[in-house]
Formats: C-alpha cells, structure tokens, sequence
C-alpha cells in the first residue's frame, strides 16, 4: 500500500514555523523556497525469498534489536542522542551495522525526548492553571492537583529495521521475474544475502518513474518481513509570502473553524450516536466479565472492542475529510493553526472519554500540517494559551467570557459570536505577533494580553 505519511525530512519546528519550508529574507521581501517530503511506499512483501535466506535475516533481528535497545536507554538517559556516537556496546554485528543501531536509536531517543518534554510542559500548565483556579476560589468539587510521574524508556518489541546503503542496498533486478534485489550484509560478514524483491501492481504504480531513497524499512511481523521504500518529492510553493492569513480553530462541535467563518466536520451527530452505542457495549461487557469473574470462570471475553477500532478509524477519517475540504476552499492562502496541549485538549472535551479525546484531536493539527505540506501552503502553529477565553474585539481574557460550549460573550465590551470563530480569529492574529511568541508561559501570555486590554480600553476612552 502507499503510504501518504511524511517521514523524516517533514520537520514540524515548534515555535518558528510551518513545515521545512524556509524562509528567506531577501531585501525586505520574504522568498518561499521550495521544500521536500518523504512519501513512504510500504508492505512489501519478501516472500517471494526462499525461508533459508530469510532465516539468516531471522539470525539478525534479535541481535539488532538489542544492540538499538542499548543504545535507546543510553540517549534517553545518559547523554543527548547522537547518530555519530562512538560505539560503545560490544556486538557480533559487524562496524557497518553498529553504526546504523546507533543512528537509529538516536532518531527513537530524540523523539522520546521530545514528546517527553512537551507532556512535561503541558503538565506545568496544567498545575498553573489548576493553582490559578484555587487562587481564584472557582476550583471544581472533584479537581485533583495534576500530578507528574517520569516516563519510561521505550522498549523496543517489534523488529524494525532503518538500514542505509552501506548495510543494505536495493538493486535493480537485471532478470524479468523480480524488481529488484536486497543485498544484505549478515552476521556471517563474508556472506552477502540476496532477497529478490516483487512489486505490486499498485506499488510499481506507486514508484514510477521516483527515484528511490537509498535507505530502506524492514520490519519483521508475526507473518514475515516486510520493505518499505521511500522517495523525495518536491512540493513548489504555491502561496505568495503575503498571502492573506486564515486562523484553524480546532475542536469537537466542529473539527476545524477558519477565522473567515466556515465550520469543516464534527463530532456531534452521527459519530457521537457510534460512540455512545459503542460506550454503552463495554459497559454490558464489563459487567459481564465481572460476573463470570465472581463464578470463577478462567477465560474471560476480551476487553477490547472492535467497533470501538472502527469509530476511532471513522473519526479519523471525517477528520481527513474534514481538514481536506478545508484546504480545498482555501487556495493560495497561508494557516495559522494552534499549538495543541493536552491541557488545551482537556478544555476542548470535557464530555468525552480520555481515549477519543487523545487519539482524535491531536490528530486534526497533523493533519493540518500535512495538508498544508503535500499542497505547499504555509502554515504555522502559534499558541493556544487562551486563545477560547480571549475576547478578539478587546482582549480581556475570562473564563466567564464562555457562558457555553458554543457561545462566547464577553463580558467587558458585549462582543458575542460562535466560540469557536473568536477562537479562529485569535489564532490568525498569532501568526507574525513576535510578543506573544516570546512568552515563557501561561501567566506571561495572560500578562500581554490583559496589557493589551487595557491599552484598548484607553483608546476607546473607557474609564
Ligand atoms: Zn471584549
């Protein structure tokens, strides 16, 4: 199957900006450069290998595999990762090998990391908020003080395999009856394994006429190994630098809101039907096991829910739906889109449970970016702090200014409209608004934007 995932080059940087898309600065005007994306083509099966060739791949896994576990604690733990990193575990894997394990476990470390420290941010103002609220005397009954517990280092459980050329090189078969050729440097390190590799007529679809990235996948499952190929394209930048701006507000009323006032998806209505009748089948079905737990029956039916698999698949896919029409509508325009937290997130859905909430919002921003990657449009992620409590009109920011989910009132200037439109138009003004994108935390935005409200109110020659 192809795969219409960005791998490796598509770099979402935090703050700064959009995608790998630079920006230069050439005499006062700003130049997009054209930018590249990894498309991965992957399931390609090595079958067609006779099982005594793959045996010697069998051979290799286990000892890889521990070799970039090794390597995995060391980054997550001891030092930064480093994919030139000096060897320092012994190995029967030969140098060649050793030094793609510690490439790799640098790229798994690096973005443990990364997550880590952005849960661990989102945690701190999470405990901002939750101290504001007990200041403020407006805490919840049932509000426990978020509390923060160290991750683990991720262990590795399935066989993948990130080879470059100097291990691994694909070649193009000279006979008819394969595409191409795996040659394999083994544990034997005399013996080069030759896996022939056949195409799918969807895959060749795929590939024609791409070059072919050097580095390859292969991941072994329950019922064998597996390729991926990958190759560059180049996406041409089809928005001018001073292209007017659209702000994406997220959410689940509607999934995505642009600041011009058009809604794109939802998660009311048909899904929340799915998603109720799904709740409703657990419930019957851990009450179920309970009982036959009380009775002493050994094997009990399985907790997990396979049309619960299929909403979660559905959503994702009226999200994709959704985030594409929105770009459709919008050519030749650039996105501000926000920063989401799990916090943020949190806010967003109280009435929902923590599994859709997690695996289906974050999953509308990745989706915005990679849109906004595969047409060349730019789009940056600005911060989300307040952005649903910050009246566009005056800037005062007040919880009270949400009297519902779906309206916002503000409560100094009268401003009211659909929440989730302020919310938007406050997202597009982030874009370029260097103040705000120096701001250390939460307390600093709100600072700023009370300043602002304030300066407002003196122009409008309010008392
Ligand atoms: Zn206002």
């Amino acid at each position: 199957m192809t795969d219409e995932r960005v791998l490796v080059s598509f770099n979402i940087s935090e703050e700064t900006g959009a995608t790998s898309m630079k920006q230069k600065r050439q005499h006062g005007k700003k130049i997009v450069q054209p930018h590249t994306i990894i498309k991965a083509v992957t399931h390609i099966c090595l079958t067609q290998a006779n099982p005594g060739k793959l045996a010697a791949l069998d051979a290799l896994a286990p000892v890889y595999l521990a070799l970039c576990q090794q390597y995995v604690t060391f980054f997550c733990t001891e030092a930064q990762p480093d994919k030139f990193h000096a060897p320092l575990f012994p190995t029967p894997l030969s140098e060649r090998w050793h030094r793609v394990a510690i490439q790799q476990a640098a790229g798994i470390a690096g973005s443990w990391r990364t997550n880590r420290e952005q849960r661990y941010q989102d945690f701190l103002d999470e405990l901002e908020e939750y101290r504001e609220q007990e200041v403020e005397g407006t805490l919840d009954e049932q509000a426990k003080a978020p509390t923060w517990r160290e991750w683990d280092v991720p262990t590795l459980r399935q066989t993948c395999i990130q080879a470059n050329a100097n291990v691994v090189k694909l070649e193009v078969s000279e006979d008819s009856s394969f595409d191409y050729w795996l040659k394999i440097s083994t544990l034997d390190f005399r013996k080069l394994l030759f896996v022939p590799v056949r195409l799918a007529e969807y895959h060749r679809q795929a590939l024609g006429g791409k070059t072919i990235n050097s580095s390859v996948q292969l991941n072994k499952c329950n019922d064998g190994w597996w390729l991926s190929l990958s190759y560059d394209e180049v996406i041409t930048v089809q928005t001018e630098p001073d292209a007017p701006v659209i702000g994406i507000d997220v959410g689940v009323a509607n999934f995505v809101t642009t600041s011009d006032g058009r809604h794109y998806g939802t998660f009311n209505g048909r899904l929340r039907e799915r998603q109720k009748r799904d709740r409703e089948k657990r419930r019957r079905k851990a009450k179920l096991r309970a009982c036959l737990e009380k009775k002493g029956v050994e094997k009990l039916p399985s907790t997990t829910s396979r049309s619960g698999q299929r909403l979660i698949r559905h959503v994702r896919q009226e999200v994709n739906r959704a985030v594409n029409e929105c770009f459709a509508e919008h050519p030749a325009m650039q996105f501000a889109y926000e920063q989401l937290s799990i916090a943020t997130m949190k806010h967003k859905s109280r009435a929902m449970n923590a599994y859709m909430r997690a695996s289906n919002l974050a999953h509308i921003p990745k989706q915005i970016a990679w849109n906004a990657a595969k047409r060349g449009a730019p789009a940056t992620k600005v911060k989300s702090a307040f952005t649903s409590q910050e009246c566009s009109v005056c800037h005062s920011v007040d919880k009270k200014n949400r009297p519902d989910q779906q309206t916002f009132c503000c409560l100094v200037c009268g401003h009211r409209t659909q929440a989730d439109l302020n919310a938007s138009v406050n997202i597009k003004r982030r874009l370029g608004d260097e103040e705000l994108r120096a701001c250390k935390d939460r307390q600093e935005v709100k600072a700023l934007l009370m300043k602002r409200h304030a300066a407002w109110k003196i122009v409008q020659g309010w008392p």
